[in-house]
């Protein structure tokens, strides 16, 4: 049994609404996940069993469980939509582990107030993409929700491309409370709803927060210190989001709505997958300032509670937003200098990395597996004599002291931030492939084992620490919803 808290359910009632999960025709278990349930302190046993799979389904509501969607509006690709909300997903309450608070939600569980034309549901292509990537990145130790478990319904969903499996998948997040969640309130000039989420908020994501001057002051720098780590942290790993709308931004600063996300294999600046993005809104290089522009839409919902004078809030809010391009250097550096094994600092670190990434575009090297020589062996790579990037490997060494000591140290330290594995978009596309086709998880369970140790040098040689052969290559993701 689950011992549900509902905090969110207390908050004022325009936050959300009442509703239930539409029961499935015959849920069964692709798979829980053991090592999660226990750390919130769940019975992964009783998650596997006929009552939990109920649960998970939706065809039950556990006693303690007060189901809701939550309300928010945003920006998707730039343009204004006053009302999105939990269209296709349940939140099924709170679970406090170690006094951490996290949503359990339902993503896929049938309509909601919130759904309009829409059918509610969720198929086994986006749940497992999403399971997968999203516990990928755990295991990467990027701020992210989780995947508890993911269930096939027993139902078909019509899709673009016919009738798909349907499936749900629980996630686990610290929240679910976007910018778009501010927007939703700010644009109906709803006050009370505006404070009792900044409060909620500080209380939950940032409790040492509880006695600043200013609630809403401190509560925006913190959402830009954590979007701006984020950020720098995904691009550190090649990660594009995709669909980087202020509904997909969480205040918490975790990797929130995996959809078309990929991860790039040869490197390129201005990298982008998803089919539906005609702009390149959100391709790799731009998620840094795409990030700021829905944390100045986070700014423009908390002007009001900043200053009495509204000038004096603007400025405040400018601020705060024009300190974003700094901090997220200083994030980004860092990470860089731990990719390269830089236990000091030095002023020109962030010249050296983008020297290499200048160098990794002009030769179309891949990103992770050029990390992943650097860090183990450069004999036979594009590092080693002779080979073009050599010059530059002469000076990273001599940066790291000379000396195959200094090498030694520098990789040992490397091997704990530069992973050997990543989930690549073509394996992506085989497992969802072989569920969809045959109902056979055994390609999602073995890449799942492989991307959940992603550091492990077990894996060089593997599938899954290869590049794509050029027939392989994924070049687009699709939304799939
Ligand atoms: P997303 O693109 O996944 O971030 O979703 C954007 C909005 O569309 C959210 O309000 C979702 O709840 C809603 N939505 C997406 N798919 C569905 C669906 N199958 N049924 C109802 N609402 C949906
Ligand atoms: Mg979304």
């Amino acid at each position: 049994m689950i011992a549900f808290d509902n905090s969110y359910a207390q908050l004022p009632a325009a936050l959300f609404e009442r509703t239930r999960p539409t029961p499935v025709k015959a849920p069964t278990l692709i798979t829980v996940n053991t090592e999660l349930a226990l750390s919130l302190g769940l019975d992964a046993k009783w998650l596997a069993s006929d009552e939990g799979i109920a649960m998970l389904s939706g065809n039950e509501v556990v006693e303690g469980s007060d189901p809701l969607a939550m309300a928010y509006a945003g920006h998707q690709f730039g343009q204004w939509v006053p009302q999105l909300g939990d269209g296709r997903a349940v939140l099924l309450g709170e679970i406090v582990a170690e006094n951490q608070r996290y949503d359990l939600q339902l993503k896929g569980a049938g309509r909601t107030p919130f759904s309009r034309g829409g059918d509610g549901r969720n198929w086994v292509g986006p749940v497992l993409r999403e399971y997968l990537v999203s516990e990928a990145m755990a295991s990467l130790g990027v701020p992210t929700t989780r995947a508890l478990a993911a269930v096939s319904t027993g139902e078909y969903v019509l899709r673009e491309q016919g009738p798909m499996p349907g499936a749900i998948v629980a996630r686990v997040a610290r929240s679910h409370i976007r910018v778009g969640t501010f927007q939703y309130f700010a644009a109906r000039n709803n006050s009370d709803a505006l404070q009792g989420l900044i409060h909620h908020v500080i209380e939950r994501h940032y409790p040492h927060l509880s006695d600043a001057d200013n609630s809403a002051t401190a509560l925006l720098e913190a959402v830009i210190n954590a979007q701006a780590s984020l950020v720098a942290h995904w691009q550190s790993l090649g990660f594009i989001h995709g669909v980087m709308n202020t509904d997909n931004c969480s205040v918490s600063g975790d990797t929130i709505d995996y959809g078309p996300c990929a991860f790039m294999d040869t490197y390129s600046a201005d990298k982008l997958f998803s089919s539906i993005d005609m702009g390149a809104r959100y391709a790799y290089q731009n998620q840094p300032r795409m990030a700021q522009w829905n944390l100045v839409n986070l700014a423009q919902c908390l002007l009001p509670f900043i200053d009495e004078e509204p000038e004096r809030s603007v400025e405040i809010a400018q601020a705060a937003i024009n300190r974003f391009d700094e901090i997220f250097i200083t994030h980004y550096t860092r990470r860089m200098r731990m990719k390269l094994g830089l236990s000091d600092e030095q002023d020109n670190d962030l010249e050296l990395a983008s020297q290499l990434l200048q160098l990794m575009e002009t030769h179309q090297l891949d990103f992770t597996i050029s990390f992943t020589q650097l860090t183990t062996d450069e004999a036979n790579t594009p590092f080693a004599p002779g080979g073009p990037l050599h010059e530059w490997f002469c000076s990273w060494q001599e940066r790291l002291g000379g000396g195959a000591e200094s090498l030694m140290a520098a990789r040992e330290l490397m091997k704990d931030v530069n992973p050997v594995v990543i989930p690549r978009n073509h394996l992506v596309e085989e497992f969802i492939d072989s569920a969809v086709r045959d109902g056979d998880y055994a390609k999602f369970n073995d890449m799942l084992a492989a991307v959940t140790s992603p550091f492990k040098d077990d894996h060089l040689g593997t599938q899954y620490a290869q590049a794509p052969k050029p027939e392989e290559l994924v070049t687009q993701t699709f939304c799939g919803t």
